[in-house]
């Protein structure tokens, strides 16, 4: 091998790269005995940028798991060739997935080395996407087990507590078994990126200490037809011998979108054969044989719905953004192995990071641990984080989802006005939870209302409710801000579409009686124009009408907010500070709410007195 000339490079100046996708590929090394273990990283840029090449090291305060984590949300190919793992490298073999991973990182160590020579042409193509996920322990067996528990995860308690009795079964099968209980064949983790789906699914296998075996679903759709399918049935072949134990599959959505949806050239058949294996070994075996199968999407709504049902990914597991009491529960995980100096208030970073995730706090802390070495300081200090987050707010924004302190008030306000009215309308819902934790692009915050029973029928003075609260957060914009936002448009738009129902299809309106005016639609054909024939006098009475109505549920929201303003504020204020209101505080809170007297009169007339 020619020897290559590598530069040295920092840590943080490697993160930068991998945060501006120039990294290509990893090596990770570690080198030393126990007690002196040090982590050397070799990474290469992509060949566009000049293929360069660098060394760094991996920071104490980071483990290799976080940073394969890392590099696997950054979609880099990773091999691990530390000492231990090189030489149970035959064992190691048996383990991969894709020995196609490793002949690649061969081929690239040896740069011109003789892939030609190699017998299997599917390997040569040099093309795979695979990663290996070297586990933090290689027994003698080749099992693979991985050492995290639910102690490295925080912040997600719903999560980790529907995931125990998963635990549980692995631990104690027979407990199951002897009952006749049939434990869910697959578990669905849903959540955006960063929020800790596989570090759960790990820490699943730790707790429960059976081997994890982990695939990226990309890593199954490759070039050639034919490959994925049997990468499957050879994963679920090792899982089955080896035996309890989990299989991990990430980013599900690359081989489980919807089958057969718009693609001219009638879909991806290398894909939706793959697909079809998965559903096919889902199938084929018993849960009780004690595999269990994870998997992980941040787009539950794009899969084939054939994966969701029964027997197959069952159950489902939503792993959400943390609020501020999970941030700080996460950033007390990460600071375990930190030096921090006391000035550092953990309860202040929470405050001040709505919106990150597991990952972003993570990368908080180490940022904050690389600047206080730079600055030469025996600990982290105040100043040192306050720094980093503005580095990791700077990449977060790129992704649009960090509100500015005045947006954030907007939508605390907006998101009260939901509740506050919907508190007080009959055919509201109750309102269970207020939330401004921020979820990506779109929704800013959100009110959540639990029916208290299904509901098949609504009356007139309902319908007018329901209106008047999708309407609340405009109207409570309005009175306090007296302007108003782009955030309603959803809003808008469903308390439109209700008015106009109330009075096409339901026969609401005494202008017209009962009078449809929309053909029912067929639940399955979507065959375009729904209205009735009809004159344009009557299509511009049906507008007046609805908007008629729109402007009423308006004035009602504005009215029912005026008089409850102080509450308006009380609650806002709550839910600046904790960015969740739910429970008994929430429900003393709605208690208070005063009903206007006009109010009364429009339910029951629809007229505004
Ligand atoms: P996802 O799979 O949901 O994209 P990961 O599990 O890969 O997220 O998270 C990446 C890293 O971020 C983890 O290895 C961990 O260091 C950190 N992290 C994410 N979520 C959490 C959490 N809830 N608690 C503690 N650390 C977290
Ligand atoms: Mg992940
Ligand atoms: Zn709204």
């Amino acid at each position: 091998m020619k020897t290559q000339t590598s530069s040295q490079s920092a840590y943080s100046t490697f993160l930068n790269d991998l945060n501006d996708q120039k990294v290509q590929q990893v090596f990770i090394k570690r080198v030393g005995g126990v007690s002196s273990q040090e982590t050397r990283l070799e990474y290469r840029l992509k060949m566009a940028l000049g293929g360069k090449r660098y060394f760094t090291q991996l920071p104490k305060t980071q483990t290799v798991d976080e940073l394969e984590a890392l590099l696997s949300r950054h979609q880099v190919q990773f091999t691990d060739l530390s000492d231990n793992a090189a030489n149970t490298a035959a064992s190691l073999v048996g383990l991969l997935l894709s020995t196609g991973a490793l002949v690649g990182a061969f081929a690239w160590l040896s740069k011109n080395g003789g892939m030609s020579s190699l017998n299997n042409p599917m390997d040569s193509t040099g093309k795979t996407k695979a990663r290996v996920y070297n586990n933090t322990n290689t027994s003698s067996k080749g099992k693979a087990k991985t050492t995290i528990t639910f102690a490295d995860v925080a912040g997600v308690d719903e999560a980790k507590q529907e995931l125990k009795e998963v635990v549980d079964f692995l631990k104690d099968g027979d407990k199951y078994r002897k009952i006749g209980a049939k434990m869910p064949k697959g578990v669905l983790l849903v959540g955006p990126p960063g929020t800790g789906k596989t570090l759960l699914a790990k820490a699943v296998a730790g707790e429960a200490n059976v081997p994890f075996l982990s695939v990226a679903a990309s890593e199954f759709v490759e070039m050639y037809v034919g490959v994925g399918a049997s990468r499957v049935r050879d994963l679920f072949n090792k899982a089955k011998k080896q035996a309890p134990c989990i299989v991990f599959i990430d980013e599900l959505d690359a081989i489980g979108k919807s089958r057969g949806g718009n693609n001219p050239n009638g879909g991806n058949d290398e894909r939706e054969q793959t697909l079809n294996q998965l559903l096919t070994e889902m199938d084929g075996f018993d849960g009780n044989a004690g595999v269990i199968l994870i998997a992980a999407t941040n787009r539950p709504e794009i899969l084939d719905p054939a994966l969701k049902r029964a027997g197959r990914f069952d159950r489902q597991v939503l792993v959400d953004r943390p609020d501020k009491s999970g941030r700080l529960e996460i950033l007390k995980v990460h600071s375990r192995h930190v030096l921090m100096s006391e000035d550092v208030d953990l309860e202040v970073l929470a405050a001040y990071t709505s919106g990150f995730a597991g990952a972003d706090l993570a990368n908080l802390i180490n940022e904050a641990a690389l600047l206080a070495a730079r600055n030469n300081r025996q600990a982290v200090m105040m100043a040192d984080v306050k720094e980093a987050i503005e580095r990791v707010v700077a990449g977060l924004e790129k992704r649009s989802r960090i509100l500015t302190p005045q947006e954030r008030k907007i939508v605390a306000y907006h998101e009260v006005g939901h509740a506050l009215v919907g508190a007080l309308m009959p055919g509201s819902n109750q309102v269970s939870k207020i939330s401004i934790v921020p979820r990506g692009k779109g929704a800013l915050g959100y009110t959540m209302q639990t029916p208290e029973a299904d509901r098949f029928l609504m009356l007139e003075d309902e319908l007018r409710g329901q209106i008047a609260t999708l309407l609340g957060g405009r109207a409570a914009e309005e009175v306090v801000f007296s302007k108003v936002s782009t955030g309603a448009s959803d809003d808008i738009q469903k308390a439109t579409d209700l008015a106009e129902k109330a009075i096409t299809q339901y026969g609401m309106s005494l202008d017209f009686g009962p009078i449809a005016f929309e053909k029912t639609q067929s639940q399955f054909l979507d065959n375009g124009s729904t209205r009735r024939a009809m004159g344009g006098e009557v299509a511009g009475k049906i507008d007046e009408l609805v908007k008629q109505s729109i402007h009423q549920a308006y004035d009602t929201a504005v009215a029912i907010l005026n008089l409850n303003r102080d509450l308006l504020e009380r609650m806002a204020q709550v839910l600046l500070d904790e960015e969740v209101l739910e429970g008994d505080r929430l429900k003393e809170l709605l208690a208070q709410a005063q009903m206007p007297v006009n109010t009364q009169i429009w339910l029951a007339t629809g007229q505004v007195a």
